[in-house]
């Protein structure tokens, strides 16, 4: 019969290993968040994504429809709450260290809470 032990430095090792993997991902977030979006490169409107979510820096040229009792003419990426910051380019869940225009839009708005 084997008698297994556990070491103690290796539970804390499994410990922080799973709550840095855990925390990860949140750092990517405050990251893009504390980054000036001013000083991000804009998404272009021919970026892949970018095309198939129908972004446009004016999003007076894009096919906006009312959504969520919001007139299609009041929905910007300005008050979207997939934004972050404030200016006239603005970090964006969605395009991660890119910035979007205050006035742009894309299908994926939605309205800021
Ligand atoms: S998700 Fe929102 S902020 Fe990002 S591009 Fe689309 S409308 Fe703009």
């Amino acid at each position: 019969m084997s008698k297994r032990t556990f070491d103690p430095s290796r539970r804390n090792a499994l410990k922080f290993g799973v709550l840095g993997m855990a925390l990860a991902p949140m750092a990517g977030l405050v990251m893009v968040r504390n980054a000036a979006a001013s000083d991000l490169p804009h998404v272009s409107e021919a970026d892949p994504l970018a095309v198939s979510l129908k972004y446009k820096n004016d999003g007076s040229t894009a096919p906006r429809v009312d959504k969520a009792g919001t007139p299609a003419a009041e929905q910007v990426c300005g008050n979207c709450q997939l934004s972050q910051g404030d200016g006239e380019w603005l970090g964006c869940s969605i395009f991660p260290g890119k910035a979007v225009n205050s006035n742009g839009w894309c299908t994926a708005w939605v309205k800021k809470a």
